[in-house]
């Protein structure tokens, strides 16, 4: 600001504000601000200060306010809305002067909208130009963005910005790899999220934002760091969590996403990459292995969890857990003979049932009905398959069925143990998943499909 004494800013500071401290400038601050300001002495109506925009504009104003008014706007004399800004006005009055054409100092025409406010004893003008000008158009879109940089919290949903989250992920990095508390982050992606804003509008797609906001933190734990991190991409980052941890969590999300419908859309997904922050590795790249992850969810169908492998799990636990989700039945798992892969597909839907009970914790009866059925299916399942194997001559069909009986008694024992209370359910799933599904079923039952085929080829009938 032009006022060549220093001492008497807090004077001419606005009602309400403190005054700040010496060490931070004011001018300076209003200075670096791209739109023109100028303090008027509201009794005398003289210039008090103006900021550099407002000179690089206008140019150093010599006379009263009225007389400065009058020669922008190329006037003989001051319009009467000039005038009303000098005299006496009520405390706390918000005057707005229309918009109006004024000459810049260096004779161009500039469209502007002058706010006025009353300040103690000043008058607080603010000149917005409304001229359509790519230069200021670009000052003030840099200016709002460096604004957005700067804020802590993103004002549509509430969360850190994407730089804060950034700033606490390395402070949490530095605490683990000063003492070796694990960490973790999730990505959450919504799915198909660009539907959602051709088909409602963006101020719809603006409150699902919000929404999906609001049932992410609702999750999490108070120590949990959650940020929006750009569009519909959001990041939770989870002090001391291993990644086995984290996988739960994300899981738990992802059933608050999708077992409620939202406000005027319905039924919505998202999708989640988790990764544990391991020794020597960087924000960047932690990042980018949740986000691969995150990827893979994407492409494996969505609305799912995948974990990054390349962490302090092995490969083994990782695929485990992500098969824990959800198991997909697909055309590739067919054996080829019509019993064994109905059978196969039915036990494929038991197990979803299962793992679907566990997730939304359904009713114990149900869980137990459907623990029963499916020891049922497998019984019956191995028997008939056997039967089949005998029929094709299947030259390992006495270590099959050993197979199958070590399965059977594993099942037997912990669908018991289950039932009983004394196994967690999810060791029960674990072992579907994994080791009967897995393992059995898309495994050591691949072996005998030559023979299965060879049979049908040498049915009566069936022609190659
Ligand atoms: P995918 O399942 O692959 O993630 O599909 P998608 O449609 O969600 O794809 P993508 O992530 O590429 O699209 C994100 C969309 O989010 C595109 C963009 O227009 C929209 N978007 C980004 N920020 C905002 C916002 O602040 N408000 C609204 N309403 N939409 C936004
Ligand atoms: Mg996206
Ligand atoms: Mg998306």
């Amino acid at each position: 600001m032009d006022s060549p004494e220093r001492s008497a800013y807090p004077e001419a500071m606005p009602q309400g504000f403190s005054p700040l401290p010496d060490t931070l400038d004011c001018a300076e601050i209003l200075d670096q601000l791209p739109i023109a300001l100028a303090l008027i002495d509201a009794s005398s109506g003289c210039f008090v200060r103006t900021n550099e925009a407002f000179r690089e504009q206008f140019g150093r104003p010599d006379s009263s306010f009225a007389s400065w008014w009058a020669t922008v706007h190329r006037a003989p004399t001051a319009p009467a809305d000039a005038a009303a800004v000098c005299p006496e006005l009520p405390d706390s009055v918000h005057r707005e002067i229309v918009e109006s054409d004024v000459y810049g100092k260096d004779g161009s025409q500039h469209h502007i909208r002058t706010q006025i406010r009353l300040y103690g004893k000043h008058l607080l003008l603010c000149f917005v130009d409304l001229t359509d000008s790519d230069n200021r158009q670009d000052l003030l879109r840099q200016a709002l963005a460096e604004m957005e940089a700067r804020s802590i919290t993103d004002p549509l949903t509430g969360l850190l910005t994407r730089r804060r989250l950034e700033e606490a992920s390395l402070s949490e990095m530095h605490r683990f790899r000063r003492f070796g508390h694990p960490i973790s982050l999730i990505i959450a992606d919504i799915d198909h999220f660009k539907l959602i804003n051709d088909t409602f509008g963006h101020p719809v797609g603006d409150t699902v934002l919000v929404e999906f906001a609001l049932r992410l933190a609702g999750e999490c734990r108070d120590l949990d760091v959650i940020g929006r991190y750009g569009g519909e991409e959001f990041v939770i980052l989870l002090p001391s969590t291993p990644l086995a941890g984290a996988f739960t969590l994300a899981n738990k999300l992802r059933t608050a996403i999708s077992q409620a419908p939202f406000d005027q859309v319905g039924p919505l997904s998202a999708s989640f990459g988790v990764a544990e922050c391991v020794a020597g590795e960087d924000w960047s790249s932690w990042m980018t292995r949740a986000d691969k992850a995150l990827y893979r969810a994407k492409n494996q169908g969505r609305n799912r969890v995948v974990a990054a492998p390349e962490s302090a799990f092995d490969e083994r636990s990782i695929k485990h857990r992500n098969r824990l989700d959800r198991l997909t039945w697909e055309d590739g798992h067919c054996v080829g003979d019509p019993v064994i892969d109905a059978q196969h597909h039915h036990l494929f839907e038991l197990a979803n049932r299962l793992l679907n009970l566990v997730r939304e914790a359904g009713p114990p009866a149900e869980l137990h009905t459907t623990i029963r059925a499916l020891v049922q299916a497998t019984s019956r399942h191995f028997r008939d398959e056997e039967a089949i194997l005998t029929a094709v001559d299947y030259p390992r069909r006495e270590q099959h069925a050993k197979a199958h009986r070590i399965l059977s008694a594993k099942l037997d024992a912990l669908s018991s143990q289950s039932a009983l209370g004394t196994l967690p359910t999810s060791k029960l799933i674990e072992f579907l998943a994994y080791d009967l599904v897995d393992h059995h079923a898309l495994g050591a039952d691949r072996d005998f499909i030559p023979w299965l085929r060879r049979a049908s080829r040498d049915e009566p009938g069936v022609q190659n």
